[in-house]
């Protein structure tokens, strides 16, 4: 029997997710259905339980749904746990739903692998606080950059996310080179610049100094669009080097998938195609 799937978000019909797991499918030989369903702003949960309840088996979670999805889910993947927020759904038997948060593994298997683009030893800003800058730190800092800062509009909220990532590191050694910086007291340069923020979807970028790229710098942008997201343009203008965000949704997606069918796509061709 043909086993189904669906990304849950609001809104959700630009979602690249149905034609990443399609894709996904036909290459794997697994049989499934992928769609996209705009659950109601106050209905997220009666969404996903009328999908379960019809036969679905996972789901992926996007804007705005990661925090509920992280309490709807009963079970947790450690990296779920983590993030405090859950991307991806796993219906198992007998009613329980399984979270996990693939976000982080995506973009560093991009930077990583596609882009070969190593973290160790780099110095990385991540700018903003929210659900996706959650989902993406404790990953950069297991690969040991010399030191990650946060920046965020809303100082407090990165602060917040510091603090509570030192307390979970601490043990491990990790939280060393962690640390949050108003926008207006970013004074040194960096490796690698993250805009995990949603200002290029107002046309925005983020006010980062213009001296911030380090010589050789790479600025990667979560968004991603056809024409270069307001961030790319501008970090181009300033001589460093680009990438957006499509690498990284299409290695969130494998991860997601493998989760559910214990099967690894080849994600090259996806993100070529999508590309293309
Ligand atoms: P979110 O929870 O709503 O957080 C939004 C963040 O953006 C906050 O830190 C907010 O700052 C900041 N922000 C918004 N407008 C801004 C502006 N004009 N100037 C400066 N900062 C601004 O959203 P999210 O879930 O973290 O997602 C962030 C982005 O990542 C979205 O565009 C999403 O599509 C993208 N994303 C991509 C992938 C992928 O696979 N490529 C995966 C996950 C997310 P305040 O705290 O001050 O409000």
């Amino acid at each position: 029997m043909t086993d189904r799937y669906a990304v849950f978000g609001h809104p959700i019909a630009h979602s690249k997710s149905p034609q990443i797991h399609a894709a996904f499918a036909h290459q794997t030989g697994q049989d499934l259905t992928y769609e996209a369903i705009l659950a109601p702003l106050d209905g997220f949960a009666d969404s996903v339980m009328q999908f379960f309840a019809a036969g679905g088996r996972g789901a992926n979670v996007t804007v705005p749904f990661k925090e509920q999805a992280f309490n709807l889910a009963g079970e947790m993947t450690p990296r779920a746990l983590e993030a405090g927020a859950v991307n991806t759904l796993k219906f198992l038997d007998a009613g329980r739903i399984l979270g996990d948060n693939t976000d982080g593994a995506g973009l560093v298997n991009d930077l990583q692998r596609n882009l070969r683009y190593p973290l160790a030893g780099k110095r990385i800003l991540l700018v903003g606080a929210g659900g996706a800058a959650r989902g993406v730190m404790m990953p950069l800092l297991r690969t040991q950059p010399a030191l990650l800062v946060l920046a965020n509009r809303t100082i407090e909220k990165a602060e917040a996310l510091v603090m509570q990532f030192s307390e979970k590191t601490e043990q491990g050694h990790l939280v060393r080179n962690l640390s949050a910086i108003a926008f207006d007291d970013l004074r040194q340069q960096f490796d690698l610049v993250i805009n995990a923020t949603s200002a290029s979807l107002s046309g925005a970028v983020p006010p980062l100094p213009n001296d911030v790229f380090a010589a050789g710098a790479l600025a990667y942008d979560l968004m991603y669009s056809r024409a270069d997201t307001p961030f790319i343009a501008w970090a181009r203008a300033r001589g460093a080097a680009t990438a957006d965000g499509l690498g990284m949704l299409v290695e969130q997606a494998a991860e997601a998938f493998y989760l559910w069918r214990g099967v690894r796509p080849d994600t090259a061709p996806v993100i070529a195609a999508l590309r293309a």
